[in-house]
């Protein structure tokens, strides 16, 4: 992955706060990336990271992916098998069912399956963020993909 990445964020609605405060504390990293975030987490990102008031370029841009119940997790996880995101931030909530908890493990799942470095919570994401990888290069160990779409199949 290139040094500017593509980082994506989520959370659960009673996360926001913590990632908001997690995004705040480090904005002079992350404004330095790519952003892309579900619907909501998006639009408080943004708002979080644009001066009052700003205007065109001025603004920090996230990509606004629909809002994780509406299809956004799926929206992300798509990025991910795409090779478009190269961190990812998800608090997801522990403590309460989501209506679309599929689509959540669905997106966990993909994380893991592709190698995304993942955050779950703050200590992680902190862990994170502080690694001396966040503003270099690195390089992200594929998995062995090409072996299991051409495995053989009985007729
Ligand atoms: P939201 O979605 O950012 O639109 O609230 C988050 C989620 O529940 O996946």
């Amino acid at each position: 992955m290139d040094r500017i990445k593509n980082i994506a964020v989520v959370a659960h609605d009673n996360c926001k706060n913590e990632l908001l405060d997690f995004i705040d504390c480090n904005r002079e990293t992350i404004i330095k990336h790519n952003l892309v975030a579900t619907g909501t987490t998006g639009r408080l990102v943004e708002n979080l990271l644009s001066a009052d008031n700003c205007e065109g370029e001025e603004c920090k841009k996230v990509l606004r992916l629909k809002s994780g119940p509406l299809g956004g997790d799926q929206q992300l996880g798509a990025l991910i098998s795409d090779g478009k995101v190269d961190v990812l931030f998800f608090f997801w909530d522990p403590m309460e069912p989501q209506p679309h908890d599929v689509d959540v493990k669905a997106l966990l799942r993909l994380a893991v399956l592709y190698n995304i470095p993942t955050a779950s919570n703050r200590s992680s994401a902190e862990f994170l963020i502080s690694s001396p990888y966040f503003d270099k290069g690195f390089e992200i160990k594929k998995g062995r993909f090409f072996e299991y779409a051409n495995r053989k199949m009985q007729k």
